[in-house]
């Protein structure tokens, strides 16, 4: 078994039952990939469109692709007409609105999460915790005619202070309750909670989370 196989088997082994893994590929070339694949994993995570489309053209089509990065809305076709299970990075409601209406005009549903922004750092995208409760409390998740809202991604502040970590990932699964338990909402099959990569991911699944983020600890370093 390869040491990328083996990372897999081991963060995987790692996870309670009813937490799946990202394996985040991004900036990896596509036979670290397969090495991936070949020990079992089928679900991965590419933060950049370009890099996305030549990875699914390079490796088998049974895998499932996460897009997690900063999506710029001219690249929102390109995207679409990708095979990409879940665009978990929304981080605007311009850009909701801009996948909704491509996707109707492809007759399909894209199903996304909403990004919420909790960490300190000001570089971060996202919803603030504010604007996310407003938005659904103004009922417009219910005027989309091709996405659905399957739950909320979120990262901790880049921080060693394990405090702080807890009190973002707190926020963010505290805002996913808070919206997911509200039956006036109507929201159907939200029920993804998205928080954790490689340093953080403990707390992550300590706090709710039911879908890690992990790269490093599987690939080793990237080379931007
Ligand atoms: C790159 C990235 C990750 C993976 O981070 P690691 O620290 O390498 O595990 C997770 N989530 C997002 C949104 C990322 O961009």
């Amino acid at each position: 078994m390869s040491t990328i196989g083996n990372n897999i088997i081991s963060v995987k082994a790692s996870l309670p039952q009813g937490v799946r893994l990202v394996a985040v590929s991004k900036f990896h070339p596509a036979e670290r990939l397969r090495e991936a694949y070949d020990a079992g994993q089928r679900l991965f995570g590419e933060s950049r469109v370009q890099e996305l489309q030549a990875k699914t053209s390079q490796l088998p089509d049974d895998i499932q692709w996460h897009f997690i990065g900063h999506l710029q809305s001219n690249k929102v076709r390109q995207l679409l007409s990708l095979p990409v299970a879940l665009i978990e990075s929304v981080d605007t409601e311009r850009l909701l609105r801009i996948i909704d209406d491509e996707s109707a005009k492809r007759g399909i549903t894209t199903r996304v999460l909403l990004q919420l922004h909790v960490a300190m750092e000001e570089t971060k995208f996202g919803f603030s915790p504010e604007e996310l409760i407003n938005f659904f409390a103004e009922k417009k998740h219910l005027s989309l005619k091709a996405t659905r809202i399957s739950g909320i991604m979120g990262m901790a502040s880049n921080t060693d202070d394990t405090a702080r970590i807890t009190a973002d990932f707190s926020l963010i699964a505290s805002t996913f309750n808070r919206l997911r338990n509200d039956s006036s909402l109507q929201l159907q099959g939200f029920d993804t909670l998205s928080m954790g990569m490689s340093d953080d991911r403990d707390i992550a699944i300590s706090c709710g989370s039911n879908l890690v983020r992990v790269g490093t600890a599987i690939f080793g370093s990237r080379q931007y």
